[in-house]
Order: structure tokens, then sequence, then C-alpha cells
């Protein structure tokens, strides 16, 4: 399983379906992706199945700038084209990748959800709507990120990469337990889970620390820690035959 992310790139979508083709060593059972450009128009591709059949069934519309993508592993429901991610609030503005598995998701579910609508049976798609309850409060899209990331439990682990249809530039990350890489461009910024899938984008890459929660723009990368301080990491360079 794994996680691929981009922004800033008018091949979004090339990009993030030759990095999943590269993440396939890693196992999955099902694969998907989510792209917007930046007039506002969202384009959400998931299969069952092969890299191939996720290329197969992404149409020549679906282009943009910004995106991410996923290879699923389930912890939680079957393998099928609504439990891959990304994962969709219901009223479609926010979209969420997740790499791990959140120990109290139906605790979480019931709290605050009681009255949603639900279309898979994974934890990750409880995120994705307990992000949205919380904006839909009067939270900020990063408030409610970070908002939610403090009531998952200790048990949990989690790559997570976050959309909001109306910032159609950024891309909210977050990590504990799970691997997560900031690849950084000269005017694009890309997200993955192994370096080795984004070197033909860029060779320098920024480890993060458990409990970080980033905001990557084409132009930015800013990172806080699990206190909320903003906090610079480790930047290091990978060879071509490394
Ligand atoms: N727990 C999530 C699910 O079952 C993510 C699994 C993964 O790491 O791919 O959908």
């Amino acid at each position: 399983c794994g996680i691929v992310g981009v922004t800033g790139k008018e091949n979004a979508t090339e990009i993030l379906l030759n990095g999943l083709k590269k993440l396939e060593y890693r196992g999955y059972d099902s694969a998907g992706i989510y792209v917007n450009d930046q007039k506002g128009n969202g384009y959400l591709v998931k299969e069952k199945g092969r890299i191939e059949d996720l290329r197969a069934a992404v149409g020549p519309a679906v282009k943009g700038t910004t995106g991410i993508g996923h290879t699923r592993w389930a912890t939680h429901g079957a393998p099928s084209q609504a439990n891959a991610h990304p994962q969709a609030s219901a009223d479609g503005r926010f979209y969420l990748v997740h790499n791990g598995m959140i120990g109290n998701f139906r605790q979480l579910k019931q709290e605050y959800l009681a009255d949603t609508k639900f279309v898979s049976e994974t934890d990750t798609e409880v995120i994705v709507q307990l992000i949205s309850h919380f904006v839909n409060e009067g939270m900020e899209t990063k408030e409610a990120f970070t908002h939610v990331l403090s009531l998952i439990d200790k048990t949990s682990s989690y790559a997570f990469l976050l959309m909001d249809k109306t910032q159609t530039n950024t891309l909210f990350v977050a990590k504990k337990k799970s691997p997560l890489l900031i690849g950084v461009g000269d005017g694009f910024n890309v997200v993955c889970s192994d370096a080795m899938v984004m070197l033909s984008e860029t060779h320098d890459f920024i480890e993060l620390t458990d409990g970080d929660v980033v905001t990557v723009t084409p132009s930015a990368v800013e990172i806080e820690d699990k206190d909320g301080n903003q906090v610079e990491r480790n930047q290091f360079h990978v060879d071509d035959d490394a």
C-alpha cells in the first residue's frame, strides 16, 4: 500500500498514475486518484484491481495540477470500488487517502456522525466525514484536520493526504507510524510513501517526524510539529543509482 501526491504540475494525473505503478511492489487490492484543476473542477476515479485497470478508467478529461493517489491494502472493509481511496466527504468537498488504520473509528462515528450517510466500510471515511463535520461547525480546514488528528487514539497509524476542493493548490499532510516524505521541486512539490517512486520529478526529499502536520503548496512546505510549532525537518538528496 502507498500514497502519492503532487501540486503545481500540469500533468498531475500522469505523475500520480506513474507513481502508483511504481508503488505496486508494496502490494495492494485497489487504487484511486483525485485530481483538480485551477478552475475548481475535480475528478475522482477508483478501481478494484490493478493500476492498469485504474489507468484504463481514467478518461482524457481527468486533468489537473494538484492531486492525490492511493494503493489500498484493506484493514476495514473488503476490497471494492466503494472502499477504495480517496474517500470523500458526503458534500464532495474533501478527499482523503490513508495508509494505516484508525483504532477508535467506530467510537468516533457513533459520537459525532450518527446522522451522516456512509458509502464505504472503511475507517478512513469516518476521518474525512469528521473533518467535514468540524468545518461545517465553523473550523478552518487545517484546524479541523488537526482537531480530528487529536481525536484519533494511540493504537492508530496513519499517513494522510487531504484535499479541499475550495483550495485547489493545497495538500494537507499528516503522519504517524506510517511512512511519508515530501519531495521538493522548483514551482511544485510532491508527497510519497517511498522516494524511489518520485525520482522522475525530484531528488530532494524532506523526512517527516511522527505527529507532524504539513501544508504543501507549489511554492511552500510548512511543517508544524505535534505541539503546533513551526519546524524545519531534515532534507536529503537521493542519487539516481541509490
Ligand atoms: N485502513 C484503511 C482501509 O482499510 C487503509 C488501508 C491501507 O493502508 O491501505 O481502507
